[in-house]
């Protein structure tokens, strides 16, 4: 399972895992395998596949995550979300990722189709709550789970404290571990550990994996969070707006170096503070990650010379 990967033995300073998401054709199939085999000589603690809204990139993403877990050596994690799903659907799909060997789940709710902030109508014979998937998955064997958390807070939540009072929900369902969302504020994991540990020191002591992404554009970044409702710190947005400069055009390669320190100071924090497993999200590119993981003492076993993109 994903909790005893993280805390088996490793070679360097943490264990570190890589989301992929799936690719919309066969060129960017391409190029995920191109990843999936650089990150693979890293000897990642875990990869795990992203969950889309439409039919056809579900179908081709169950059989890639399917082709990952049985065609590599890689631990696999499998997203599913709740969007547009029945309970008998889900039980589908979870048993045809029980059939290639899947057994790490990641359970999520899903935002609406096309507008990720809009209303959210859960399917009529569907569940409502990501913590109703947990339960769903946990009733149908021996599986795995871990939840998504929000240092930042969900965009949905009232506050603070009904959002820490839903992941501990999630993770007293039986979630085992959560993985955070893309964030750029270290102190907020920070501050979101503690708001969990005070409110239930035993799911306080299940791994807490913050999620990293070495920004290497400003639009990407921007579009990020705002389809996720999180932000972009001002200290953070004025070091990328900055290395843009004030030219014509902005200054692509400075923007991708200042991303890159900018992740490996956040990824050095979050160590010395004893994060269990930083996870990437690579959008199934190699490079920028890569040097982070160069930078911090992770073997990357020359990926940076092999990588092309
Ligand atoms: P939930 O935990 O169900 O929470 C949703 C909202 O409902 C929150 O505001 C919560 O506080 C509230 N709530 C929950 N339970 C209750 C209750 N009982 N009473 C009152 N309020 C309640 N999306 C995808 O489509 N595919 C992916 O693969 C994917 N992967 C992700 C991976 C990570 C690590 C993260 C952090 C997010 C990912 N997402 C993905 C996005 C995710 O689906 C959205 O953020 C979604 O809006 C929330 O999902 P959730 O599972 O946290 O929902």
């Amino acid at each position: 399972s994903v909790v005893e990967r993280i805390a088996a033995p490793h070679s360097g300073p943490v264990p570190f895992s890589v989301e992929f998401f799936p690719p919309r054709d066969e060129a960017a199939e391409a190029r995920l395998w191109r990843a999936v085999r650089v990150f693979e000589r890293m000897n990642p603690a875990f990869v795990s596949m992203t969950y889309g809204a439409g039919g056809t990139t579900r179908d081709r993403t169950v059989r890639i995550a399917g082709e990952l877990a049985t065609e590599t050596t890689l631990l696999t994690i499998a997203h599913l979300t709740a969007v547009n799903h029945s309970i008998d659907e889900l039980r589908a799909l979870v048993g045809a990722y029980a059939d290639k060997g899947i057994v790490n789940l990641l359970a999520l709710r899903g935002d609406p189709p096309g507008d990720p902030l809009g209303t959210w109508t859960k399917h009529p014979q569907g569940v409502e709550y990501a913590s109703e998937l947990v339960e769903l998955i946990d009733s149908l064997g021996d599986f795995h789970t871990g939840v998504a958390s929000f240092p930042e807070g969900h965009h949905r939540s009232p506050d603070l404290a009904s959002d820490t009072e839903n992941l501990v929900r999630k993770l007293r369902a039986g979630a085992e571990y959560s993985v955070t969302q893309v964030f750029f504020d270290v102190d907020d994991y920070f501050r979101l550990r503690d708001r969990v540990v005070a409110a239930d020191p035993e799911q306080g002591a299940k791994p807490l994996i913050p999620g990293l992404m070495p920004i290497t554009s400003l639009a990407t970044a921007r579009r990020m969070t705002e389809l996720s409702g999180s932000t972009i710190p001002a200290d953070v947005e004025k070091r990328l707006v900055e290395a843009a400069g004030d030219g014509p055009e902005e200054d692509k390669a400075a923007i991708r170096q200042v991303g890159i320190d900018l992740c490996t100071e956040m990824a050095q924090r979050l160590i010395d503070e004893g994060a269990p497993c930083l996870h990437f999200c690579s959008l199934n590119f190699t490079k920028a990650t890569s040097e982070v993981l160069e930078r911090i003492g992770i073997d990357t076993r020359g990926a940076l010379e092999r990588a092309s993109v």
